[in-house]
């Protein structure tokens, strides 16, 4: 846990969030600020800033996100599709350095930038 980490307060209970899946290795959550109706962060119960920070334990959690990130879109009542987006440093707009992963969806999204 990172002291100074909002999501790791988040995963600790220290902050209240709207939960909609956890288990041992994971934790989704609602956005505080959502950019479309649906808009749930998934985050790794470990503490990493990036992608070029990550270990090989870290990079098995990501994994197993990944993994379970079709179930929690079904939940979600996803299923027309939906986006998934980690901002990576500055460039990207990253605001919370520890790794998360947005699931947008519910509208259409037509062909923005990706
Ligand atoms: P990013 O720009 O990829 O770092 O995204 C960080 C996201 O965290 C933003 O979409 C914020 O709205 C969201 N966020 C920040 N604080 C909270 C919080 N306390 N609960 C839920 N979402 C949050
Ligand atoms: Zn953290």
């Amino acid at each position: 846990m990172d002291q100074n980490c909002i999501f790791c307060k988040i995963i600790a209970g220290d902050i209240p969030s709207t939960k909609v899946y956890e288990d041992e290795d994971m934790l989704a959550f609602r956005d505080i600020n959502p950019q479309a109706k649906v808009h749930v962060l998934v985050v790794p119960k470990s503490h990493f800033a990036a992608l070029a920070e990550m270990d090989a334990a870290q990079a098995e959690l990501v994994k197993k996100c990944l993994v379970k990130i079709p179930a929690i879109a079904e939940s979600l009542g996803l299923k027309n599709g939906y986006r998934l987006i980690v901002n990576q440093g500055e460039d990207a707009g990253q605001t919370v350095h520890h790794l998360h992963i947005h699931i947008i969806g519910r509208e259409s999204m037509g062909e923005k930038m990706l």
